[in-house]
């Protein structure tokens, strides 16, 4: 199957939801958890999966594939009880096959459980050689169930599991991103790691103003199409629990808290979809402070120009640059909105050119005109290099001269979200210009580091900190472990490694 819709583009790890229903309340959770997923589809289009519990069984159908190609209405009914977990995913630790697609679920000694998890843990290596059990997937979320399996020391043998304090457990000894949702007997259990690496919010679906069920989702946007208003965000290192009595936090986040936290600021540049919430505010109104303060820091002056961005991302910091800059904003680019996946495989050509697969330049409005195109990131830089192509032979621009609502991507993420290795980076050793020259660009600019953590910082509900280590190289977190096998697996990074310890 081909992927005509990934372009060189970031890729996130995952979107996950959970829902609890009240007895008797009639809500289909299978259902609702479908369209949640259908919201969150932008944060992973590989395969999908939702657990259903009817109190003595679980109901499992997952595959690969967009939510609509993985899900029949024969499929969702038989999805049957009134609590559930689901999942979307684009693989980034395991690989893309079958036995990685969550969630995954496991019959411990204490009932089953399953777990569906957004992120990547960065000792998963460690946790998989000390739980000394057998595997089924390279996956991290396996890491998590079988973590989770595992007794406590103390645990009452007598009594019920303690899952709370299984998950503070796991709070202890998992290290990197998560945001997991996991399915009991008991309930439904939502975690974010204590730096809060990926967002993770609570929902309530009501009828006539009473509660009928919650959810947890990994963002706002899942809420609304299934009728649920926003409760709040679960914070990083806290553990709530979804069940009969509501939501209950069941363990708080720890003191200093925010000194901490390390909010994926990706999240506000590329991957939330702008009708979400974020630490309390909106990916729309951020990404038009970016666009504002770009226009700030990289003006285009002259006759002629016109603003265009890349669909669908960067319209919003698009119009924004155009408006604080004074300069008109024009449809420059029109994307084929129902490009994806599929079974006929383009040609060489079109293989070498996805972009022209993708988007069309509208010539009337580009011709004879000197381009600012507004794009939210550059990954490796080909598809920057085939859109200025496309922008001056087929839309007739005179000049393009982009301009980046984000600082250079210049070192990987090893916290769930795929951005390519070093030495695949075009900023990881090029500067602007440089950059320009290899994608054809008049001239190019990116917004500052300062700039961005303005532009999110003026609006957050917290006083919590950002991780920005694709842009900064500071990672909040220990990485080694991830340099070192990416240093492995790429050859040039080896061969220095071997050198440096050579001399
Ligand atoms: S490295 Fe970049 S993409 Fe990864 S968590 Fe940090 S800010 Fe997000």
């Amino acid at each position: 199957m081909t992927d005509l819709d990934q372009l060189d583009r970031p890729r996130e790890a995952c979107g996950v939801a959970g829902m609890w229903s009240l007895k008797g309340s009639g809500v289909e959770v299978a259902r609702n958890l479908f369209f949640a997923l259908y919201a969150l589809q932008h944060r992973g289009q590989e395969a999908a999966g939702i657990c259903t519990w009817d109190g003595k069984r679980l109901h499992v159908k997952k595959g690969q594939g967009l939510v609509s190609q993985v899900f029949r209405e024969k499929r969702i009914k038989k999805l049957k009880g009134r609590s559930g977990i689901a999942h979307n995913r684009y693989s980034t630790t395991g690989g893309n096959d079958l036995a990685n697609v969550q969630p995954f679920y496991l019959n411990t000694n204490d009932g089953t459980i399953a777990v569906a998890h957004n992120g990547n843990l960065t000792n998963a290596r460690t946790l998989r050689r000390a739980l000394e059990v057998g595997w089924t997937s390279t996956s991290d979320t396996e890491v998590i169930a079988q973590a989770l399996a595992r007794p406590l020391d103390d645990e009452e043998r007598a009594g019920a599991p303690d899952w709370p304090g299984r998950l503070e457990r796991l709070l202890r000894e998992a290290q990197g991103a998560y945001s997991i949702v996991v399915q009991t007997p008991e309930g439904i259990y939502a975690l974010r790691d204590p730096h809060g690496f990926r967002p993770l919010c609570l929902g309530v679906l009501k009828e006539e103003g009473r509660p009928q069920a919650w959810i947890a989702a990994s963002e706002s946007c899942a809420l609304s199409p299934i009728g649920a208003e926003m409760v709040r965000e679960v914070l990083p290192g806290e553990i709530v629990r979804l069940d009969d009595e509501g939501i209950t936090t069941v363990r708080a986040p720890q003191p200093g808290l925010f000194e901490q936290t390390a909010l994926c600021i990706f999240e506000y540049v590329y991957f939330a979809r702008p009708d979400s919430r974020v630490d309390g505010q909106s990916v729309h109104v951020t990404r038009q402070r970016m666009g504002w303060r770009l226009a700030e820091e990289a003006k285009v002056e002259g006759d002629d120009v016109v603003v265009i961005g890349v669909p669908d991302s960067s319209l919003v910091s698009a119009m924004a640059y155009a408006a604080r800059a004074e300069l008109p904003y024009t449809e420059g680019l029109i994307k084929n909105r129902y490009i994806g996946r599929t079974f006929i495989e383009p040609s060489q050509a079109m293989r070498q050119n996805k972009v022209r697969l993708k988007f069309n330049a509208v010539r009337d409005n580009l011709e004879g005109k000197r381009v600012v195109l507004v794009d939210d990131s550059i990954v490796r830089g080909t598809t920057m290099e085939q859109l200025i192509t496309l922008v001056r032979e087929q839309g007739g621009a005179r000049e393009v001269h982009v301009r980046v609502a984000a600082p250079p991507i210049k070192h990987p993420c090893f916290m769930g979200v795929d951005l390519a290795s070093h030495g695949e980076l075009i900023a990881h050793e090029h500067d602007e210009d440089e950059i320009a020259a290899v994608v054809g660009a008049d001239s190019l600019v990116y917004l500052s580091l300062e700039g961005l953590h303005a532009a999110v910082d003026e609006g957050a509900a917290t006083a919590g900190g950002h991780c920005n280590a694709c842009f900064s190289g500071k990672y909040p977190v220990d990485v080694r472990a991830c340099l070192a096998d990416e240093d492995q697996k790429h050859s040039l990074a080896g061969r220095a490694l071997r050198i440096a310890e050579a001399v």
